[in-house]
């Protein structure tokens, strides 16, 4: 069995890294939280005191991380995952980051001899948990098949092209939910000033071509006024920031992608970061006077 290592055991990184300790594989984990490594050593992981120490006891490391500076910092930084690697080991940054930086972080590994595979996420904690997360592979296809039974501990993977394509897949990913969520609360609120009952409006359509998983999972989450993260608005900034960056780079428009990370901002601007990004409810309730909630 490869020995593994894993760096981020925060909301996600956790269920993810025990799904691989049920799975039989041997962990070594680390996080500059060490309060989130205690879980894990009572789990039968092995904690490190630094990236650098993980890197030197496993075979494949796998990171778990908020965004492309600690992804940087982690793995090219001081006492780094760089730093302890030898060749033929691999990487599985599995953070949702700038394509970019995890080309520049493949590009350095690469001279150490050391492979590199991107792998975002989708389905949040709850699927993290059931180990049915949607995977988002970018790299070298020999490279895929060695990491796809580890991966495959985790959810079900993907290849969709070099390295970089998987960041690519979940842009796309987060662009699509962003402006499903913000088209799902404007209609509702239509209903809603027209005399309808938003619940009942979820319930006539959501099995019609309307109907989506964004619709299933925030509809609810909006009428009944629910929006304790899930995930939270602040993360979802940080990635279409990462979206809007790489379509000013390619020259791509896109006019309904910026209109909600302007929404999303204005939520964060009101002080709500840490709530759901079901929560751009809220924005459209503000703009127009009226509450989805049922009275
Ligand atoms: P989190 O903040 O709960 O966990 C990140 C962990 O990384 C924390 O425990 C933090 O202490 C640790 N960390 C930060 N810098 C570090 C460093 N330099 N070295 C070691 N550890 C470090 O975040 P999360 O919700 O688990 O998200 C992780 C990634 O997964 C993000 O890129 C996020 O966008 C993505 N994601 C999250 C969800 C979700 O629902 N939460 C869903 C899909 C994808």
């Amino acid at each position: 069995m490869k020995k593994l290592g894993f760096i981020g055991t925060g909301i996600m990184g956790k269920p993810m890294a025990k799904n691989l300790i049920d799975a039989g594989y041997p962990l070594v984990v680390y996080d500059i939280n060490h309060k989130a490594l205690e879980e894990m050593v009572d789990y039968n992981a092995k904690s490190a005191s630094s990236c650098k120490e993980v890197a030197s006891q496993s075979d494949i490391i796998i990171t778990m991380l908020p965004n492309s500076p600690e992804v940087e910092k982690a793995v090219l930084g001081k006492d780094g995952v760089i730093e302890g690697v030898k060749r033929s080991q691999t990487l599985i940054d599995m953070s949702s980051i700038a394509p970019l930086v995890s080309q520049k972080v493949a590009k350095e590994l690469e001279k150490k001899g050391v492979d590199m595979l991107d792998a975002p996420v989708s389905g949040g904690q709850e699927k993290a948990q059931s180990g049915t997360l949607a995977i988002m592979v970018g790299g070298k296809e020999e490279v895929f098949k060695q990491c796809k039974a580890i991966l495959e501990a985790m959810g079900k993977p993907i290849l969709v092209g070099d390295i970089g394509a998987g960041q690519i897949t979940k842009l796309v990913n987060q662009t699509i939910v962003a402006i499903n969520i913000a088209a799902v609360a404007e209609a509702l609120i239509l209903g809603k000033k027209a005399g309808v009952n938003p619940q009942r409006i979820f319930e006539a359509i959501k099995g019609g071509l309307a109907g989506s998983q964004c619709l299933t999972d925030k509809g609810p989450r909006m009428f009944q006024g629910r929006f304790n993260p899930g995930f939270r608005i602040g993360l979802h900034v940080k990635d279409l920031n990462n979206v809007l960056a790489t379509s000013r780079e390619l020259h791509t428009a896109m006019p309904l992608c910026a209109q909600v990370m302007e929404m999303m901002q204005t939520l964060m601007a009101e002080g709500h970061t840490d709530l759901d990004h079901g929560s751009l409810a809220l924005f459209y309730e503000k703009l127009n006077g009226i509450s989805l909630k049922e009275e």
